[in-house]
């Protein structure tokens, strides 16, 4: 009886533990990817099989620290003290403008960005381009353009484009003429969105497109006439959902199985937004940050897939998490309601 006893107190452990681990990277040979909810700016971390661990933006500068708060506990929880790689896709203030926040906390080796910020634009901006100079100090610092490689181990990650300009020639197994593609190049205020940096990042078979803020001209450029990039199975949409990005000649061309908008509970996602991923071939879902009040009902996915329901005043912050597989398969995890579903390759 006592052994039956201890069995069941044990099993229970076991589930405890494992329970509380679910957002924790468990399985050494997958590829983790933690989309931090930042109301509305952009914040990721990646862990590699390898023990690789990636900044990709950092979210809002805030006098509460909210984002800071939040990346710093999850990286906490994934035993993090110190990042490998830190990328400022763009200097924002929801992407580059907090990251000398996080890194006085947790500090970054090497840092990577698309090099001088865009011409044309005020001198708020500036400053969040100041801020992430300034935190860099000393360290490594790179400036990428189309074709570069990011140096992680196990990873594959390939810059599509930077400082305003795509990559000119094909990827490997790619540059089929699009059958989406777009006649004439679209316009859009020169700001700095358009120096975005778009990474491809392949993992064994598993492709992610993750551009940024990549405004629509140079989205054009990559996709247009020809398809530079091929196919993906996840794409992180760009831009929060906004309409001056996303464009069907890329969306539809790509044909992600699933998508991850990192919309706010007022910014970003835009009906035509919705519109473009929801009927893009071969798609199964899309997966929000929040419910987006400006959308409204008709237009939002249906609620196990939303990560935040609240308005910003009341957001818990709920991430989502992606796991990938060499073989080309991952799953998605809304970490509100632990709700997930994998894809197959
Ligand atoms: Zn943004």
């Amino acid at each position: 009886m006592k052994i039956l006893y201890f069995c069941i107190l044990f099993v229970l452990f076991i589930f405890i533990a494992a329970a509380s681990n679910a957002y924790a990277a468990t399985d050494p040979n997958t590829l983790d990817i933690y989309v931090i909810d930042t109301c509305g700016g952009k914040a990721m971390i990646i862990t590699t099989p390898d023990g690789e661990k990636m900044l990709i933006d950092a979210g809002y500068p805030r006098p509460d620290n909210r984002d800071t708060k939040r990346v710093i506990e999850t990286a906490k929880s994934l035993g993090i003290k110190e990042f490998d790689y830190v990328i400022a896709t763009h200097y924002d203030t929801d992407h580059s403008g907090n990251i000398a926040s996080v890194d006085a906390n947790i500090p970054g080796k090497i840092f990577f960005d698309h090099g001088d910020p865009i011409p044309s634009f005020g001198n708020r901006r500036n400053r969040d381009y100041d801020s992430y100079i300034n935190a860099i100090g000393e360290r490594k610092r790179v400036s990428v353009k189309p074709g570069d490689t990011i140096p992680v181990k196990g990873l594959k990650i390939t810059v599509v484009t930077a400082g305003g300009n795509a990559i000119t020639k094909p990827l490997e197994g790619a540059g089929k003429p699009n059958e989406f593609a777009a006649e004439t190049r679209p316009t859009a205020r020169a700001d700095n969105n358009i120096g975005s940096i778009g990474l491809l990042y392949e993992f064994g078979k598993f492709k992610m497109l993750d551009l940024a803020d990549l405004l629509a001209p140079v989205e054009f450029d990559l996709m247009c006439p020809d398809n530079k990039v091929g196919t993906v199975d996840l794409f992180m949409v760009s831009h929060h959902g906004f309409q001056v990005s996303n464009s069907k000649f890329l969306i539809h061309a790509i044909a992600p199985k699933t998508a991850i908008m990192n919309n706010g509970p007022r910014k970003g996602g835009e009906a035509v937004v919705y519109d473009i991923i929801k009927s893009s071939p071969g798609i199964q879902d899309l997966w929000q940050l929040h419910y987006s009040f400006a959308a409204g009902q008709e237009k939002n996915t249906p609620e196990q897939f939303i990560a935040n329901m609240e308005q910003e005043q009341q957001c818990q912050g709920k991430m989502i998490k992606v796991t990938a597989k060499k073989d080309g398969s991952f799953t998605v995890t809304n970490s509100r309601n632990d709700f997930s579903k994998t894809y197959n390759p």
